[in-house]
């Protein structure tokens, strides 16, 4: 796999089309360079937009802290 940087793929640094980021943003589908074949991805440390996102889904091997009821 590869991320994604500056909407260029990392692996083969080959411009990734604007299309392609927005399937990755929306979580809709995996998307493969054109170029390499790698499988692209964006970096969680790179938001490329404010999204809606009501429910990340993040596995984590933490449960969330519990507070207690008010
Ligand atoms: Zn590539």
């Amino acid at each position: 796999m590869a991320p994604i940087r500056n909407q260029t793929c990392t692996g083969c640094r080959m411009k990734v089309p604007i299309g392609t980021i927005a399937v990755l943003m929306r979580d809709e589908d995996i998307q493969l360079c054109g170029s390499c074949g790698r499988y692209l991805y964006l970096p969680p440390e790179l938001p490329p937009e404010p999204l809606p996102e009501p429910a990340p889904k993040k596995r984590r091997g933490r449960p969330p802290k519990v507070k207690t009821a008010a």
